[in-house]
This record gives structure tokens, sequence and C-alpha cells, in this order.
């Protein structure tokens, strides 16, 4: 009998590794990745693009308008927002700039977790973002914390924007990320915080194959276990 799929959760600051693992640990179960900040970034490009008033209304009428789809792609996720790929455009600096003021507003949260939940519910889901386990999937049955320290996270965001040919300093990459960390973690809506029930990982020192595998550990130590209770009681 083939395990049932689970919703794997995976939270954390900037930086964290979480989507290179989270996209990783999907492969390997043979889940789907669903990278939300891909999604709050979507909506933020398209704000920029069409000039929209960042209101809670205005924001949330461009998000439920907005057809944003994550597609794999050469081991990479492709981000197609209205049929376009945008899959650079949202890593650019002036998403990054507004992304966090975006979803910070309810109406752009309400209409992207319906989205997440819906593609989530059946399980079969690695999803990485700040609210998953605690909001999103509250009742995933694994769930997942990742830090690492501040120079550790800086050194790996301005690596991937040296990859992607952006001109931006470490300085400027230190400031996007301590000052995006703090916004998210103090809003109203949906602050970060670690979920009841996450497990902590810090990454600082970990290999990305040593990430990927303390999460596999945890996915079956989660389906030895009920499995063995599944049998005890019957079912
Ligand atoms: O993951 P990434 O750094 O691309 O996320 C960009 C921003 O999107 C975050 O800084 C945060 O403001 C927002 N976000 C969010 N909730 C999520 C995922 C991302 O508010 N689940």
């Amino acid at each position: 009998m083939s395990a049932k799929p689970l919703i794997i959760a995976i939270d954390g600051p900037a930086g964290a590794g979480k989507s290179t693992t989270a996209r990783r640990v999907a492969e390997v179960l043979g889940y789907i990745y669903i990278d939300t900040g891909a999604m709050y970034r979507a909506v933020s490009l398209s704000a920029l693009r069409s000039s929209c008033a960042l209101t809670n209304e205005a924001l949330g009428l461009l998000a439920e308008a907005s057809d944003i789809r994550l597609e794999p792609s050469d081991g990479a996720q492709k981000v197609l927002l209205n049929g376009e790929d945008v899959s650079l455009a949202i890593r650019q600096a002036d998403v990054t700039a507004i992304v966090s003021q975006v979803s910070a507003f309810s109406s752009v949260r309400k209409a992207l977790v319906k989205r997440q939940r819906q593609i989530g519910e059946g399980g079969g889901v690695v999803m990485d973002g700040r609210d998953i386990g605690s909001v999103v999937f509250p009742h995933a049955e694994v769930k997942v914390f990742l830090v690492a320290d501040t120079d550790e996270r800086v050194r790996r965001r301005l690596l991937e924007a040296q990859t992607r040919g952006e001109q931006i300093t470490e300085d400027d990459v230190r400031q996007q990320i301590i000052s995006r960390d703090e916004y998210d973690s103090n809003r109203a809506e949906s602050p970060l915080i670690k979920a009841s029930g996450a497990v902590e990982i810090d990454t600082t020192t970990c290999t990305i194959d040593e990430q990927v595998q303390t999460i596999l550990d945890l996915v079956r130590s989660y389906q030895t276990t009920h499995s063995i209770v599944s049998a005890h009681l019957g079912f």
C-alpha cells in the first residue's frame, strides 16, 4: 500500500534555504513544490506594472484577477503571470522593495491563501513561505521552520543575485533582508512565526543535502509512526 500523500510546510526568513530545500524534497518524494513567495512577488510585479494603488481594496482585486501559475522547469520553477513567464522579473530589486508591503494586506493574503489551499488540500505537496504551517495548513503533517545566521543568509542571497547578473552590493542585500524580515515578522496579518508543532532547523552550517535529508527523516518518521498507529487501530 502506498503511503498517504502528505502536506509538508516549510517556513522561515529570507535566505534560510527554503526554496532549494523544498524543491529537492518535493523531487525526491514525487510531490509538487509551491513557492508561495513567488505568488506574492507576482502580485507585486503586477501592481508595479499597472501602477495599482497600494490599498487593500485595489490590491485585493488585482490579486483575485491575476492568473498565477507555478510550473516545474529544468530543476527550477517557472512562474507565469497571466500566461507570461515572469520568473526573472519577480526577483528584481523593484519587486523585492515592495513585496513585503503588498503581502501585508489582508485582501492579498485572502486571495492567495485560498489558491494555496486549493493546490495543496489533497496532499502530495511541499509548500514554502512565511505562514504555511501557521495559517495556510495548520494541520500539515510535517512542519519545518528553517533559520540561519544573518551573515550566511546575506551571503546566499548575494550569490543568487550575482548569478542572475544583478548589480547589487552586500550592504544593500543585508539591508533588504533585515528590513523585509522585520516587516514580515511584525505585521498584523499572518506574521512570520515558527508554527506550533514545527521543527526548527538551523541551516547556517548545513549543506543542502543535509537539510533535505533532515526533512526526509521527519517525513519517514511521521509515516512510520502513523502506519504503526493505523495498523494498531485496524485501518
Ligand atoms: O520567499 P520570498 O523571499 O521570495 O518571499 C517574498 C516576500 O513575500 C516575503 O518577504 C514576504 O513578505 C512575502 N511572503 C508572505 N507569505 C508567504 C510567502 C512570502 O508574506 N507565505
